[in-house]
């Protein structure tokens, strides 16, 4: 894996000694590699990530992991709400809009193998290796329907998840009437509903 550290994004603050649990996963949705590299690192957006992940598989460390990237936003998981300050985020060079809208082998493999550091670094266990969409699941779609979860479970670094039966979607439809979420939205996303079987102990 090709691994590049001459760019550097201003965007970061402290962790104000979190200890690092989670890895988000998102997709750029912009339209290359260069526009990705440019936009993380751009002050005025006031957004970034700890890693980049090329099309070609090339691996761009853009913030320190003990800084506080900014790429979670809004969100929460298991009572946490300050995502950016626990975890590691990783973008990856993909627009589902875009010439780049292929999770390509080099980009599958080089995060694979970041994931494997990461997680061994940190001892984060696989189960807390996340979608941005299940930490913002009304507000983020990425890493989308199309990113290969199965294939990443079966070299045993994300959680593996079973097809959804039919009492989990009892459960799920139990979940969303209670907590009042509108039905067109749910539909529109069922690769959250899915993350959110896969992952959530409040459902
Ligand atoms: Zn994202």
């Amino acid at each position: 894996m090709k691994y590049i550290t001459k760019y550097k994004s201003p965007n970061y603050n402290s962790r104000q000694n979190s200890k690092i649990k989670l890895i988000i996963i998102h997709y750029t949705a912009l339209k290359n590699i260069e526009d990705a590299i440019s936009y993380l690192c751009n002050k005025e957006k006031k957004v970034s990530s700890h890693y980049l992940i090329s099309q070609n598989g090339t691996a761009y460390n853009l913030v320190d992991d003990k800084f506080r990237a900014w790429h979670a936003g809004k969100s929460f998981w298991q009572g946490i709400t300050d995502i950016n300050s626990v975890s590691i985020g990783i973008e990856l060079d993909f627009s589902p809009y875009g010439t780049n809208n292929n999770f390509s082998f080099k980009m599958m493999f080089s995060l694979k193998l970041l994931l494997n550091k990461i997680q061994k670094k940190y001892k984060i266990s696989k189960k807390n290796v996340l979608a941005h969409s299940d930490i913002a699941p009304f507000r983020k779609k990425d890493p989308g329907k199309y990113f290969p979860w199965k294939s990443l479970s079966k070299s045993n670094i994300v959680q593996n998840f079973q097809s959804l039966s039919y009492s989990d979607k009892e459960i799920i439809e139990k979940w969303f009437n209670i907590n009042n979420i509108n039905s067109k939205k749910r539909e529109n996303n069922f690769c959250i509903i899915i993350n959110w079987i896969r992952y959530s102990s409040s459902i």
